[in-house]
């Protein structure tokens, strides 16, 4: 576990399964159909039951880049904000935006909700396969960026699945220079 407060928020970072977080929200990494399949989308919709796949039936799908938010059924989070990231393939097909909008969309959705607290993966590092250390780089700082500026958000929690996850985030976090005010 390693925490840093950024302006009057916490960044924490995790090792764990995302599905048992008690926070307002947690992110999915899904895929444009939003029709469910593995990795933490898998999950999270067997944790949370059929009333999120309902709702993302009645969604439709959502592009690559934006979020959208659904009830979170059965889990201990009351909401489910399933992103897009992207697929990588080289890096030079506007990977590295699309992920950053991502989690930007997020971002956006929490503070329209009042959303104070959200639990976030890596997304694309999974399936998509997006290298994590890129990608963390991404997450990081686009998270950090935007709780320098005025926020309602109070808490983001990354939850990474595993150790070497955990270890990547955390030496980044611990390099990435940041003001308080
Ligand atoms: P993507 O298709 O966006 O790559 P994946 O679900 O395949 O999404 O992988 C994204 C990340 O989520 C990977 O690091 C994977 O290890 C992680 N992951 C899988 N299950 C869970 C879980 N229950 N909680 C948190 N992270 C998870």
């Amino acid at each position: 576990m390693m925490k840093k407060q950024i302006n009057t928020s916490m960044v924490e970072l995790i090792q764990g399964d995302i599905t048992a977080q008690k926070v307002d929200a947690i992110v999915n990494a899904a895929n444009s159909r939003l029709a469910g399949g593995g990795g933490v989308d898998g999950a999270i919709h067997r944790s949370g039951g059929p009333a999120i796949m309902e709702e993302c039936r009645r969604l439709g799908g959502c592009p690559t880049g934006r979020a959208v938010i659904t009830t979170g059924g059965t889990l201990p989070a009351p909401y489910v904000i399933h992103a897009v990231g992207p697929v990588y393939r080289n890096g030079d097909s506007g990977e590295p935006e699309l992920l950053k909008k991502a989690y930007q969309c997020c971002l956006a959705i929490a503070e329209e909700r009042g959303i104070k607290s959200m639990a976030v993966p890596s997304i694309s590092t999974g399936a998509y396969g997006y290298p994590i250390r890129d990608a963390a780089q991404i997450a990081l700082t686009t998270v950090i960026d935007h709780l320098k500026k005025e926020s309602t958000i109070e808490r983001v929690v990354f939850v990474l699945f595993s150790q070497h996850d955990f270890e990547v985030y955390r030496s980044l976090l611990e390099e990435i220079p940041y003001h308080s005010s």
